[in-house]
């Protein structure tokens, strides 16, 4: 997936960082299946959708993430026995 305008690698790149998300491949892989499954949450740390809880937290069902929603979107608070950095 090459040719995004630099404003868009630029949303890409600061969505990635708000998800903890290793690389760009993965943050657009995210954003493809949170389009697909525009009413569910979608883990950023697996891609498991699902129906999402009350409230501003949540836990992956698949991969057991725990996930915040930041403006909007769910970024992933701690991975699976792998805190992150920051957030
Ligand atoms: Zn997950």
């Amino acid at each position: 997936m090459e040719g995004l305008d630099p404003d868009l690698e630029h949303m890409v790149e600061e969505l990635r960082q708000a998800m903890g998300l290793a690389s760009r491949e993965e943050m657009l892989r995210v954003l493809i299946r949170q389009a697909y499954y525009r009413h569910q949450l979608v883990c950023p740390a697996c891609g498991h959708a699902f129906e999402p809880p009350e409230g501003e937290r949540a836990q992956c069902l698949s991969c057991f993430s725990l996930l915040r929603i930041v403006q909007g979107y769910w970024v992933v608070l701690e991975r699976r026995g792998l805190p992150l950095e920051g957030g």
